[in-house]
Parts: structure tokens; sequence; C-alpha cells
């Protein structure tokens, strides 16, 4: 059998939004698996880092700088990874952004940074990754969504909108691509302690959040399926909090 550090020897794995929190612990669980890792925010010291750190401990990891709203530089970003590595076997959207307030007097240029980071950002990310991996007749999309991906808290309209928009996307898309051999599920955590969530509600204590690498394990269980199991879903929250 083979060990869960060869899992994705010889693959290649892009997370987005990498740089930190969530993407950044999947980005070294996957870099421990065994695959040649793409780490990619904007933020280049931030992912600069997180590769050199991957590279330090004997992965494989390069860092590239992309923003998830533009079109041009995703289009890019895939492109590089085409030309560098040939092939694409994971993707997981994962950058994001946390803006919150009251519906009533939300600004609407943040309602639309918002929905073009989070779904924009998340529908083009799958489109690049599609056409990679359909010629291949392979590859597996994991779109990190989150618990709001199917409840509504007050005050997270804008973001809640846009984590339905990803569930939408990823049903949708799911039965889409199946018979290419492509596999699309979502990962909905509740509250993650990460800087969004800190910057977002500095009231809550860490003690009732998941841990950036609860995450990070749950992509890895989707990872270790066989080919013929599809799971569209998976809701994480912390055990014995209020759901969040
Ligand atoms: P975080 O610590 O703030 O990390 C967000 C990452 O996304 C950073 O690397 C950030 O880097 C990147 N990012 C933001 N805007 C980007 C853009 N336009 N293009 C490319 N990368 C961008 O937040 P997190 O909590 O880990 O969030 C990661 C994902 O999990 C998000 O989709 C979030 O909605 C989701 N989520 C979080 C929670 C939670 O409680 N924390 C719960 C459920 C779901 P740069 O700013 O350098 O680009």
């Amino acid at each position: 059998m083979m060990s869960s550090k060869d899992m994705l020897a010889g693959k290649t794995a892009l997370v987005t939004g990498a740089g930190r929190g969530i993407g950044r612990s999947v980005a070294v669980r996957l870099a421990g698996l065994g695959a040649q890792v793409i780490v990619s925010a904007r933020t280049d010291g931030e992912i600069t880092e997180v590769a050199g750190e991957i590279e330090g401990s004997g992965g494989k990891a390069v860092a590239m700088k992309t923003d998830v709203s533009e079109e041009r530089e995703v289009e890019a970003l895939f492109t590089r990874i085409q030309e560098e590595f040939g092939r694409l076997d994971v993707a997981v959207n994962n950058a994001g952004v946390g803006l919150f307030g009251p519906l009533e007097n939300f600004p609407v240029e943040e309602f639309d940074r918002v929905l073009a980071v989070n779904l924009k950002g998340t529908f083009m990310c799958c489109q690049q990754a599609v056409q990679m991996m359909k010629p291949a007749g392979r590859g597996y999309i994991i779109n990190i969504a989150s618990v709001v991906g199917f409840k509504g808290y007050p005050g997270q309209s804008a973001y809640t909108a846009s984590k339905h928009g990803v569930m939408g996307l990823t049903k949708s898309l799911a039965n889409e691509v199946q018979e290419d051999g492509i596999r699309v599920s979502a990962i909905l955590p509740g509250g993650v302690d990460t800087r969004l969530v800190r910057d977002a509600r500095p009231d809550l204590d860490s003690a009732c959040l998941l841990s950036p690498d609860d995450v990070a394990q749950a992509v890895e269980y989707l990872l270790s399926l066989s080919d013929q199991a599809a799971v569209d879903q998976i809701y994480i929250r912390r055990r014995s909090s209020q759901p969040f």
C-alpha cells in the first residue's frame, strides 16, 4: 500500500490564497503528501515564505503571484503551470476575502470586491483548471466555500451571497465534468482561526474555532478516496461549539 507520504507523488497541485491561513495549511499538507505545489496569492512575501518553508522541509513548491479576481492574471497563472509542469492534478480554490456589515449601508464597491474574489475568482480558476484537466481525463477541484454556503448570519450578506454562489457553481460543475474524469467538491468550514476571522470577529475565542489544519485534513481525505467515489460537500465545524 502507498504510504501517505507518496499519495500525491508526481502530481501537481495549485492552492490559491496559500500565503496564510487555510491555504497555507493546505499547501504544506499537499507538499507533505508528495505533490509539487503551486503556492499562489497576491502578497509576494507570504507566498515566497510558504514555498520556502515547504522546500526547506524537503517538499516541492513554487510561488506564483496572482490576483484571482483578474482574468488576465488567472490565465497567466495557468499558462505558467502548463509551461512549467505540463499537468494539473489538484486545484484548491481557496482565495477569499471577508468584508462584513449590514446590507442596509454596505458599500456596493465592497459587494463587488467580495463577489469578484470569492465567486468570480473561483469561477475563473475552475474554468482554467477544467481546460487543463479535461485533455488528461483526470483531476480534482476543491472549492473552499463556507458554512455560509448554506446558512446566513446577520451582517454577512455579501460574503454569504458569494459563498452560496460558490456552492451553486460547484454543484453544477461537478455534474458537468464527471464523465471527463474530473471530480469537484466543496468544503464548507465553520469558523477557522485565521486572519480573516480575527479581523472580522475579534470577540471570538479561538477555542471555538477550527484550526486551518482541520480543513487541510479534509482536503487530504477527499484526495485519498478512490476514483469512483464522488463527495459533493463536506461541512466541518468546531466540535461542541455553537455552529458558526
Ligand atoms: P486569510 O487568512 O485572510 O487568507 C486568505 C488568503 O487568500 C490569503 O493568502 C490572501 O492573500 C488570499 N487572497 C485574498 N484575496 C485574494 C485575491 N484577490 N487573489 C488571490 N489571493 C487572494 O483567510 P482564510 O480564513 O484562510 O480564508 C481562506 C478561505 O477560506 C476563504 O475563501 C474564506 O472565505 C474561507 N473560509 C474561511 C473561514 C474562516 O472562518 N476563516 C470559514 C469558512 C471559509 P493576499 O491577500 O496576499 O492575496
